[in-house]
């Protein structure tokens, strides 16, 4: 099969490329590198049995030439670019939503032209400030003000699932989308703030660990690789066509446990600092407080739900880092 990945060199877009190739699929990406590095693929460009089925266009999806062309000669096409990470989001919030939303009416419209499967990337964000758990996709979605510019990563992803739907309900055109929870593993920057490579890096340089508000904010990890398994099997799933779900790991913790769990399997001398979320990320910002998947639609229709435990994922992650 043909495969095009937007955003294929980021974290979850490399690991998906390599599944595929893996899996003998000839796999197209298109990535600007704004988030994306060269470094997640070039091992993957390097491996002869793969020199003529991968190709690699470092452009944006605005493009519309490159787009038609792409769309044209893939069969399906997994929709991963976006700007990532709330740190990216508060800092060039014009940007992200830009990219976000206009990328994917990009992405969509092609896909309607030449009626090509779409597979949209969407986010737990979506969710908002929820208390309860675990979220399940008909939940409703609560957010706070537009003032609050952290929402509108959310805003902007629920756009996308709405425009997606839209193309579902009026051009039949054949889309899934994954709302995907705090995906964790190899190749993960933690230059965006995400919190497990950030811990890990300072844990190993036995700095200080910095945990936002007080700590008592939750999540559930998600590992990479079970995450692109899920993401295939939806691709290929007739019956996922025109549905959204959920794509989750099964342990939730706490920030403050997370810190204190990653000083411990790294034998780091750390300390903990806790830092006011105003001072971490200014007075647009305001956290989700829990953060827990309910998977039971991806295992419906998959027969498959993500199960790697934390301390795997930890350690996975402590490894890459240290051999980086
Ligand atoms: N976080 C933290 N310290 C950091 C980075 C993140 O305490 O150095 C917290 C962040 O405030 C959030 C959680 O860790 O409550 C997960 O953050 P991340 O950015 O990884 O993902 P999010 O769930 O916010 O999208």
């Amino acid at each position: 099969m043909r495969i095009l990945i937007t955003g294929g060199a980021g974290f979850i877009g490399s690991h998906l490329a390599e599944n595929c190739l893996k899996n003998g699929d000839e796999v197209y990406v298109i990535d600007d590198l704004s988030t994306g590095s060269m470094d997640n693929i070039r091992f993957l460009q390097k491996v002869p049995e793969y020199k003529d089925r991968f190709f690699v266009h470092i452009n944006t999806i605005l493009n519309n030439d490159l787009m038609l062309e792409l769309t044209g000669i893939c069969d399906v096409v997994y929709h991963l670019a976006a700007a990532v990470g709330v740190q990216t989001i508060l800092e060039k919030p014009l940007e992200s939503i830009v990219t976000n939303i206009q990328g994917t009416e990009k992405v969509l419209e092609m896909c309607n032209k030449f009626k090509k499967r779409v597979l949209i990337a969407s986010t737990s964000e979506v969710y908002g400030k929820h208390m309860h758990a675990p979220l399940v996709e008909t939940d409703n979605i609560i957010y706070g003000p537009s003032s609050k510019f952290r929402w509108s990563y959310a805003a902007s992803k629920l756009m996308d699932e709405f425009t997606a739907l839209a193309y579902h309900r009026t051009k039949h055109l054949k889309v899934v989308i994954t709302r995907l929870f705090n995906t964790v593993g190899p190749r993960q920057t933690g230059a965006y703030g995400m919190v497990i490579p950030r811990f890990v890096e300072q844990a190993l340089k036995n700095e200080p660990i910095t945990v936002f508000g007080d700590g008592t904010q939750t999540r559930t990890f998600t590992y990479v690789k079970d995450a692109v398994t899920a993401l295939i099997k939806l691709m290929g799933s007739n019956q996922a066509t025109g549905e959204v779900f959920n794509v989750g790991g099964i342990e939730e913790i706490s920030i403050l446990d997370l810190a204190k769990r990653i000083i411990e399997m790294t034998g780091s001398s750390s300390t903990i600092e806790l830092i006011p979320y105003e001072k971490a990320f200014g007075k647009d910002f305001e956290d989700m407080q829990r953060r827990v998947p309910g998977v039971g639609k991806l295992e419906s229709v998959t027969g498959f739900s993500p199960d790697k435990s934390l301390s795997f994922i930890l350690s996975e992650v402590i490894g890459y880092i240290k051999n980086k």
